[in-house]
């Protein structure tokens, strides 16, 4: 890792408390927590071309994941289509960066009938998702756009959600973010070198608002469904969405 930030990468602020010197595994890894934003940012970090060869080749290894997906970990469902069942959302187009080999891409074209469309830095994982279908950008609009433990991983999320939000996401979309949340996830598995950032909801949703997107739905998990701030938009169903958010630790159990 031979990237030196020496300030936040969001917000610029260079005042900031080192949290750890090593990953979960021992190896030399520096998570810094900001001072301005709040967000926590690993410095050093893979330069552009360290990170795409990385993803390509040594990732997966690493981190065992091979070829399946992450699972949901909402407290209000147990799949992508489950959940999006709650927010009563039945998307025609679903776009997934980081998609892996498509196992949640394939989940929702099965349950609610959607396109699917995504990509992954890894050709490997690639290659079996095109393999189940999932096809490549055609240009068109969507009308969810899908992060599932891939926002953690970015040099700058920022820029990924603003450029997702203006050239990709349909009038009326939604975007899904998937992260692991610092207040729900057990310590020992908390530093990860491939993590980039390290979000918690209050932190996620700084980050999105300056992208122009606010939330429906965001838990400490953290699993949360965003809008464009901008909008106009239906209160009585932001409303019932707000009801679920406040009820979910009921609904888990129900
Ligand atoms: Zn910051």
């Amino acid at each position: 890792m031979t990237e030196h930030l020496g300030k936040c990468p969001v917000c610029s602020t260079a005042e900031r408390d080192r949290l750890t010197s090593r990953d979960r595994y021992g190896e030399p890894y520096s998570a810094w927590l900001c001072h301005g934003c709040a967000l926590i940012y690993a410095d050093p970090r893979r330069t552009e071309d360290e990170a795409e060869t990385f993803y390509a080749t040594e990732y997966r290894k690493q981190y065992g994941y091979e070829m399946r997906s992450h699972p949901l970990r909402s407290v209000v469902a147990p799949t992508i289509s489950d959940f999006l069942r709650h927010f009563n959302m039945k998307p025609h187009r679903v776009y997934e960066y980081g998609c892996g080999t498509g196992d949640w891409l394939v989940e929702l074209r099965e349950s609610l009938g959607c396109k699917v469309f995504g990509c992954d830095s890894d050709p490997m994982v690639m290659r079996a998702a095109r393999e189940q279908g999932v096809q490549n950008d055609d240009g068109d609009y969507y009308d969810l756009i899908v992060y599932n433990h891939s926002l953690e991983h970015m040099r700058d999320p920022v820029a990924c959600i603003s450029v997702a939000k203006s050239t990709m996401l349909a009038p009326n979309g939604f975007i899904f973010v998937a992260v692991p949340g610092l207040y729900t996830w057990s310590l020992e598995h908390l530093w990860q070198s491939a993590h980039t950032f390290q979000f918690t909801a209050k932190s996620l949703e700084h980050l999105m608002w300056t992208c122009g997107m606010t939330p429906l739905y965001l838990d400490e998990m953290v699993t949360s469904l965003w809008r464009r701030q901008d909008e106009p938009f239906d209160r009585a169903q932001a409303e019932r969405w707000r009801i679920i958010r406040a009820l979910s630790p009921l609904l888990k159990d129900g």
